[in-house]
């Protein structure tokens, strides 16, 4: 059996493949208990034009395809930035075992930062949350992700000026 590290460096690989998109970098894999990989993600909301196309949602949807099951008990989750509470929200009603992040997420955080859909007692399922795995890792693609970003935004005022002069 592989280590959730091993999981994790792949959903970081997928997260790379959205940055090279020009999307926000978040990438998503689906094990199951055999650590067999069902299904790999990244965000694709701007490529879609879908506010839905979060790479969990994404992998989530394959993954349930793959296997003709809408629930997928006893699997993991695997994302590189804290599921938002769309996501989570997902994940609850796929009825997952486990989800793995590794950066948090302050803003949109449903598995422990903002709410903690993962362990509520109103709702029917519960799973366990493993955070902070390659944290690191994960958050330094996001920061670089959105400073070439602002880099690049500065660059084309500054050429849109240059050119009204
Ligand atoms: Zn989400």
């Amino acid at each position: 059996m592989k280590n959730d590290t091993y999981y994790m460096d792949m959903a970081i690989e997928e997260a790379k493949k959205a940055g090279q998109k020009g999307e926000v970098p978040i990438g998503c894999v689906i094990v199951a208990e055999t650590g067999e990989v069902i299904s790999a993600a990244h965000n694709l909301t701007i490529s879609l034009s879908d506010p839905t196309a979060h790479a969990e949602i994404l992998a989530i949807r394959k993954a349930s395809k793959e296997l003709n099951n809408y629930r997928l008990p006893g699997m993991s989750l695997y994302a590189t930035i804290e599921p938002c509470i769309m996501c989570m929200g997902a994940i609850v009603h796929a009825r997952f075992s486990r989800v793995v992040f590794g950066a948090c997420d302050e803003k949109w955080g449903g598995a422990g930062s903002l709410y903690n859909l993962a362990d509520d007692s109103r709702l029917n399922h519960s799973l366990d949350v493993i955070p902070s795995v390659c944290a690191d890792a994960c958050r330094t693609l996001m920061q670089d992700f959105f400073r070439l970003r602002r880099r690049e935004q500065k660059a084309r005022k500054k050429s849109a000026l240059q050119q009204d002069t």
